[in-house]
């Protein structure tokens, strides 16, 4: 019987994992010899950034929980290896799986791969070409010892062609983070507090942001909300505050009676104000690709994307990291000139379920 361990650590993991688990359950219910270990590497470890979404996306108890958060990069990456690399001693699998760019892909993986157990990597290829975000490093680094890319782009493809990767290797199977999007759309809740009362569709906007780019440096920040303030015509902005940006914010002291601020906000709740939202700013990728499929105006406060596809196909621009020029396409958004969704091949709802038929037949 194959066994795998699913890896997850951080925020944009668990939409990523929990159809994977929903399909290897289906799969058992049906009577198929599989089984799976859920390991939390503890990345991310308070409720807002992990418990609650184990509630709300459904995922099991985890059946370890490697407590690596906090620390700089190495030194998580370090605690999270050691950590790991145990409980794969322990609980031998034929197969690891690891989702995204965080660093628990990329310690996991290290891990895995030295003691000669099979990776996969979902979300594997894609790249934005920037070195200086770990994400692109984790990325890089997880891809060059994949055994089996699931990918959710053609570019994706392209890129693990051209670094010399086998066909055999590479399966094109969509996105599981709209797996996700598309299984709990009919649950999304408008969230509760004064803040959000009265919000009327079509008539706010959504901000995210905690690149360390945008964030980490005070005057930058300030002034990219300070442009973004001055382009929105007054309109709501609710901005779910990353703990990465909470430090900063505070020191900056922005205030505007339309600024509304609040703890990190629930999937469910998160993706409500998403889907009802004259239009979404951000430097996240995640939400780059659920506000596309949503058919929200979204801008990206980044000068390079790994997401190519959700600007031609979905309704993402890149505006880059200088708020000067992001006046222009706040502007369209208010005036209601945006593209529209055109569809991103294989997000479908059903990726999960790809990823699974070929794991179970693989190692069978
Ligand atoms: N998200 C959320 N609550 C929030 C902000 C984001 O549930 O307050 C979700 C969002 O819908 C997406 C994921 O978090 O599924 C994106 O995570 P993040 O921006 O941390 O990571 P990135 O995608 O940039 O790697």
């Amino acid at each position: 019987m194959p066994i795998f361990t699913i890896v997850a650590g951080a925020r944009p993991n668990f939409m990523k994992i929990a159809p994977i688990i929903h399909a290897f359950q289906r799969q058992q219910e049906a009577g198929v010899a599989v089984s799976y270990r859920l390991v939390h590497t503890g990345q991310h470890y308070d409720k807002k950034m992990s418990g609650d979404f184990f509630e709300q996306l459904n995922i099991p108890e985890p059946d370890a929980n490697l407590g690596g958060g906090g620390g700089t990069q190495a030194e998580q990456t370090a605690a999270i290896m050691v950590a790991f690399e145990k409980e794969l001693i322990e609980n031998r699998p034929d197969l690891v799986i690891v989702v995204g760019d965080v660093t628990s892909t990329l310690a996991c993986s290290i891990a895995a791969k030295k003691l000669q157990i099979d990776v996969a990597h979902v979300e594997g290829g894609i790249r934005s070409g920037d070195l200086s975000m770990p994400e692109e490093i984790n990325r890089m680094v997880t891809d060059s010892i994949t055994d089996h890319f699931f990918t959710t782009s053609e570019i994706a493809n392209s890129n693990l062609r051209a670094a010399g990767f086998p066909d055999d290797k590479i399966h094109f199977v969509g996105n599981t983070m709209i797996d996700t999007l598309k299984a709990q759309m009919p649950f999304f809740k408008k969230p509760e507090g004064k803040i959000f009362e009265n919000l009327e569709a079509g008539n706010y906007f959504v901000m995210t942001m905690h690149r360390p780019a945008n964030v980490d440096q005070e005057q930058s920040l300030k002034d990219m909300i300070d442009a973004i303030l001055a382009g929105t015509g007054g309109l709501p902005i609710i901005f779910p505050v990353h703990p990465r940006t909470a430090k900063n914010l505070q020191a900056i002291g922005i205030q505007a009676p339309n600024l509304l601020m609040c703890e990190p906000l629930g999937y469910l709740e998160f993706n409500y104000l998403v889907k009802n939202a004259k239009g979404v700013i951000t430097d996240s990728g995640g939400v780059t690709e659920e506000a596309s499929v949503m058919n929200v105006p979204c801008v990206t406060l980044r000068d390079n994307t790994e997401r190519a596809e959700t600007i031609h196909l979905g309704t993402n621009e890149l505006v880059g990291t200088d708020p000067k020029k992001l006046r222009p396409y706040l502007d369209k958004i208010m005036k209601g000139e945006w593209k529209q969704y055109q569809g991103i091949p294989l997000w479908d709802g059903k990726t999960a379920e790809r990823i699974v038929e070929i794991l179970v037949k693989s190692y069978s």
